[in-house]
């Protein structure tokens, strides 16, 4: 169970979320936002927006995203300067960013600037083997599209959809190299973050291989603590 608390009981409510593709970390990133009463921010969804109001920003990040390459740190800084001038310095959860640890150092400086700092960074820990079998394992109806998983959700009739009785059919390969290609570059800079954040004493490890609600439970109790 989940316990419920008044939002303004909790100290912290500036958080980021650090964890590899297929943790989570989306998720209970609104999950989180929503129950700290704070805005949820992903430098992704901030950059699409300066990309379609066609700011200079917008246009330099258009740029690199073009030949698919990550938002250099400097442009993603900018942005982040940018939103916490808006607002926000007294509450968020950012998922997605920081993604290097020149991002975090640089997030570091742009909230003291503001005379606040970071409270806790989440880890939400899981492998990438646990996260390709859970794709691996899915399996979908052809007929109402439900989606089923070989071991953690299997259909009461193998091969056949319990809603509809349709035939059911295995989907995954391709989203497999995806999410190898999104592991590669995760590991290329999430490790060092994570290191980061517990040398400063900010880290909370929490195990993401578990059903939501635990995991939620988890991360409500890493920002009450
Ligand atoms: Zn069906």
């Amino acid at each position: 169970m989940i316990s419920v608390q008044a939002s303004k009981g909790v100290a912290r409510r500036r958080i980021v979320l650090l964890g590899g593709p297929g943790s989570g970390k989306g998720t209970a990133a609104a999950w989180l936002a929503k129950r700290l009463e704070v805005p949820h921010l992903s430098t992704g969804d901030m950059i699409r927006a300066e990309v379609s109001a066609g700011t200079a920003l917008g246009r330099e990040a258009a740029g690199h995203l073009a030949v698919g390459r990550l938002a250099p740190d400097d442009l993603v800084l900018r942005l982040v300067a940018e939103r916490l001038r808006k607002g926000n310095r007294d509450g968020f959860v950012f998922d997605g960013f920081p993604r290097t640890v020149a991002q975090a150092e640089g997030f570091d400086r742009l909230l003291r600037e503001r005379a606040t700092l970071l409270d806790r960074a989440l880890h939400l820990e899981i492998s990438q083997t646990s996260v390709e079998a859970r794709i691996i394992g899915r399996i979908g109806c052809s007929g109402c599209g439900k989606v089923y998983h070989a071991t953690h959700l299997p259909p009461r009739e193998p091969g056949v959809c319990d809603a509809c009785g349709g035939a059911l059919e295995k989907r995954a390969d391709d989203r497999l190299d995806v999410l190898r290609a999104r592991w590669r570059i995760y590991n290329s800079g999430g490790p060092r973050l994570v290191e980061f954040y517990r040398r400063q004493g900010k880290l909370a490890e929490i195990a993401a291989d578990v059903a939501p609600e635990r995991l939620y439970a988890a991360v409500w109790e890493a920002c009450a603590a």
